[in-house]
């Protein structure tokens, strides 16, 4: 039997269940908040394509060619810059390009995470960290996050007792909450940070600069002075199919280490497209590009938002996001969000339920909307037909 064959690691990865909820939803009568798709309108397909061409015309065979492990360093080079001009101080020297920032993932895990060794993880938090972890056997602990902010004394008691390896989180419009980190519990985290040096803290910030409400918050990369690893994405600010990411590592024997892992993944992210990307961030307005996006999601937002309070039944509560691309959803405890799946898709509207994002399974009264992928009309209509099955649902 080849499932005997399989290794323990792969077996101890919980399968998407994202990508079986995808396979349902293909069929376009149904609604869907349930992925985490971009908006396809937004993607500079005419930019792309003209960046691509100048590069094949002027480049020629090196953008087809074999390249460095760290990354195309003009590409480095924009990346810093674009921190730079926000008042992060980057050095490009710091940054790898990586296939998509959640190779950033399985880099970590594999050059830190040793079977049994203690990995912490917001709850609910990323289902891909939870599988891309996974894969190197850690044991998970959880800390509960409400909206402003980790709770800090249940994760400072985990520290203590724990002595995890990594502390990952999304501070900025996590997924799958939306939720955001406040001043206060940004500087609170940099300051516990601190005291436990063991803990390596990595910041994930693929939706960073998706903020249509609120001001703009530090990163914890600033105010731990780098000490934090960050990761970040051109997945959705320009394009998740080019699988472009990168990580901000400043210690010297970290990154040496994680160019280690990544040349034995995949050698390098592809030549081609890191070109192709640096030319584009070369002759675009990536700035603008990026306002017109936020533009568009906190239409989006505001419009999920409003049908969810003219037409939710009473007893619900949801949060409502700052920027990034979902809304999450709390039913009343002891309802459970995969029946009301169940309802929801025989009504043609479909929606993530909350339990993947928890290592423990708990979160079944929890719910993920996506909000970026539908246009105002489909999202009324979609609201409006979950809203109904919830009335049924909390009714029965
Ligand atoms: N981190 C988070 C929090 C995400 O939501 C995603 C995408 N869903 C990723 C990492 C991976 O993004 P990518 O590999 O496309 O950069």
């Amino acid at each position: 039997m080849i499932q005997e064959r399989f290794s323990q690691r792969i077996q101890s990865v919980p399968r998407s269940f994202i990508r079986e909820i995808l396979k349902v939803t293909a069929d376009p009568s149904i609604i869907s908040f349930a992925g985490g798709l971009p908006n396809p309108e937004l993607f500079p397909v005419q930019e792309m394509s003209r960046a691509a061409r100048d590069v094949l015309d002027e480049v020629g065979p090196a953008a087809l060619q074999y390249s460095t492990t760290e990354g195309f360093p003009p590409l480095r080079e924009a990346i810093a810059a674009r921190y730079v001009a926000k008042g992060v101080q980057v050095d490009p020297d710091h940054i790898i390009v990586t296939t998509g920032s959640q190779q950033c993932l399985d880099i970590l895990g594999k050059i830190l995470v040793n079977p049994g060794d203690t990995v912490v993880m917001e709850r609910p938090g990323y289902l891909g960290a939870i599988q891309s972890f996974g894969l190197f056997e850690p044991v998970f602990q959880t800390v509960s996050l409400q909206n402003g902010g980790p709770d800090l004394d249940e994760l400072e008691r985990i520290f203590e007792t724990a002595h995890p390896k990594i502390f990952y989180a999304v501070p900025n419009f996590q997924n799958p909450s939306g939720m955001t980190y406040d001043h206060a519990a940004r500087q609170a985290l940099a300051d516990l940070l601190k005291r436990y040096p063991d803990v390596l803290f990595v910041e994930d910030d693929p939706y960073g600069e998706l903020r249509f409400a609120g001001s703009p918050q530090p990163l914890l990369f600033s105010l731990t002075r780098g000490r934090s690893v960050l990761l970040g994405s051109f997945s959705k600010i320009a394009s998740p199919g080019m699988r472009l990411g990168w990580m901000v590592v400043t210690d010297d024997a970290l990154r040496d280490m994680a160019v280690r892992a990544k040349q034995a993944s995949d050698l390098h992210t592809s030549t081609f497209t890191q070109q192709v990307m640096a030319r584009y961030l070369a002759d675009n307005d990536m700035t603008r590009h990026i306002a017109r996006i936020c533009q568009r999601y906190g239409e989006q937002c505001e419009v999920m938002c409003e049908a969810l309070d003219v037409s939710m039944p009473d007893g619900l509560r949801y949060i409502r996001p700052e920027g990034g691309m979902f809304v999450w959803i709390e039913l009343p405890e002891g309802y459970r969000a995969m029946e009301l799946f169940d309802l929801a898709i025989a009504a043609k509207v479909a929606f993530v339920p909350g339990t993947p994002f928890y290592v423990d399974g708990s979160g079944e009264h929890t719910l993920r909307l996506n909000f970026s992928n539908s246009d105002p009309k489909r999202i009324r209509e979609g609201i409006d037909r979950l809203a109904g099955c919830m009335q049924t649902f909390l009714e029965a």
